[in-house]
């Protein structure tokens, strides 16, 4: 028997979850729950809402199903879905978005699957203020982060049967930071010459979503463009009340209906279980069951093809009619289907998180807050040299002030040069000089970025017009 950890949640959680429960063992599927408690009825003892003992059982069996649970507005109560994702390093979002027969949409032939990193880009949560008007929030990507969710990507896809993985993303504008997620896509597609790798600006992909989606396999993406363009399929094949979810990590995996608690039919007896019934078909794919994934899924089809569903798919049936009808259309177990499940993990310890290379700093950024025009900045502090100053990305100064809107944030670039021309090393010391100067005249600064190369190769962007 597998081991699996059940948290119903609340709200309609509980409903659903005794819905796939009840048909989990209507087809004798070796699963033994291990049922554990996380949502609102814990949120008074445990702030997260979620006890220790539930962690420990998600980190001891390695995978868990579980039903939606509540957030309250205020009051500092964190997201139990956060709290699982951070404390487990959940660095894996995969929704799949299939067409369901009887589920009306605009198109019937899609049948993709988003992989979304989970934990980096802007969602590391790191922001300040610059100025009073000028906010900023630090997009992090990293490589070890990025070669691990494309190599989870293509093992998934591989397990999976699929055969092309689109990279989606904005590297023709973060030239950095997507571009080095891009980069870690190319290297890791290298290894598996039988999937196709191919991939698209991520407006444009919104676009072909929406008119082809039937063009689209595997889709792997950065946290923010993901959490996005995830809900946008999910809207391509009957919306969040049919999207299933996975969250996987190296040791442990969640998998959940993308739906909330529902309050509003909550112990109405009416909710749809189909979401978190298609999550369990990801946890059984998770867990190595194919045969048993494809034997639930094939009776879900045909209860579909029938015509019974629920009442918000323009149904007439009630949760447990419904949860009948499936078992209803449910073949016996084929003799082969039960093997010993292996779980995909991707062990994070196992890829390179360290790159070895040869940093150079031969300059320094520095923000500086200044409300009328340019700042009046020294030309030169020991080695640096003023290059330009720029305001919302577009170079202001030296040549003539464009004509652009001016905040009070501009960014001021110093370099060191030798007597050729050529781009010079500096040590910290020069840098502290040059503060301590700007300090001195009184001009406000709020941070400084180093400008380096690493192993030659420039480590920071031009601004537009430099
Ligand atoms: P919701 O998804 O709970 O409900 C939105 C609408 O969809 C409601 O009208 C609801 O009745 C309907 N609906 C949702 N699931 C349904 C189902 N299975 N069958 C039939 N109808 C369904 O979104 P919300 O109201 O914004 O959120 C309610 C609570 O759920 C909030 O506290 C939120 O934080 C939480 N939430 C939890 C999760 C999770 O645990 N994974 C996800 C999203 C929201």
């Amino acid at each position: 028997m597998f081991k699996v950890v059940l948290i119903k949640g609340d709200g309609i959680g509980p409903e659903i979850a005794d819905a796939v429960v009840e048909i989990f063992d209507a087809a004798k599927i070796p699963i033994t729950w291990i049922e554990r408690q996380a949502g609102l009825n814990m949120i008074e003892k445990y702030p997260s809402g979620i006890p220790e003992e539930t962690l420990n059982a998600i980190k001891q069996y390695e995978v868990a199903l579980k039903g939606p649970t509540t957030t309250p507005v205020g009051k500092g109560h964190k997201s139990v879905n956060v709290t699982l994702r951070t404390s487990l390093e959940l660095y894996a979002n995969v929704r799949p978005a299939k067409s369901l027969p009887g589920v009306r949409t605009r198109f019937d032939n899609v049948d993709l699957i988003i992989v979304r990193e989970n934990i980096e880009d802007t969602y590391s949560g790191i922001e300040h203020n610059q100025t009073a008007s000028v906010a900023q929030s630090l997009k992090l990507i990293t490589r070890p982060g990025s070669i691990r969710i494309a190599k989870y990507a293509f093992e998934m896809a591989k397990l999976y049967g699929r055969k092309k993985i689109t990279a989606v993303h904005k590297a023709n504008i973060h030239k950095l930071t997507d571009g080095m997620f891009l980069n870690c896509f190319y290297e890791v597609a290298q290894d598996y010459p039988d999937i196709k790798a191919n991939d698209l600006i991520v407006d444009n992909a919104c676009m072909q979503l929406v008119t082809n989606p039937e063009r689209f396999d595997v889709m792997v993406l950065p946290n923010l463009y993901g959490d996005i363009v995830s809900d946008l399929c999910a809207g391509l094949v009957g919306g969040l009340g049919v999207a299933p979810g996975g969250n996987i990590g190296d040791k442990s995996a969640i998998f959940e209906s993308v739906h909330g608690s529902a309050p509003d039919i909550a112990g109405h007896g009416v909710a749809n279980p189909m979401a978190l019934f298609l999550s369990s078909f990801q946890m059984l794919q998770h867990i190595g069951l194919h045969k048993t994934k494809d034997r639930l899924e094939n009776a879900l089809l045909e209860t579909l093809k029938d015509g019974l569903k629920t009442r918000d798919l323009g149904g007439k049936l009630n949760t447990k009619e419904f949860t009948k009808a499936i078992i209803d259309h449910i073949k016996p177990m084929a003799f082969d289907e039960m093997k010993e499940p292996k779980p995909l993990h991707i062990l994070s310890e196992l890829l390179p998180t360290y790159k070895k290379v040869v940093e150079d700093c031969h300059g320094v950024d520095v923000f500086v807050e200044h409300p009328d025009g340019i700042p009046t900045l020294p030309e030169k502090v020991g080695k640096l040299k003023l290059k330009m100053i720029s305001n919302r990305g577009t170079k202001i100064y030296p040549g003539p002030l464009p004509d652009i809107w001016l905040v009070d944030h501009h960014r001021c670039r110093f370099i060191a040069r030798d007597e050729n021309g050529e781009l010079m090393n500096i040590g910290d010391e020069e840098i502290f000089n040059l503060i301590r100067e700007l300090s001195l005249r009184k001009i406000k600064w709020m941070h400084i970025e180093k400008l380096q190369l690493f192993n030659g190769e420039v480590g920071y962007s031009n601004a537009q017009g430099e």
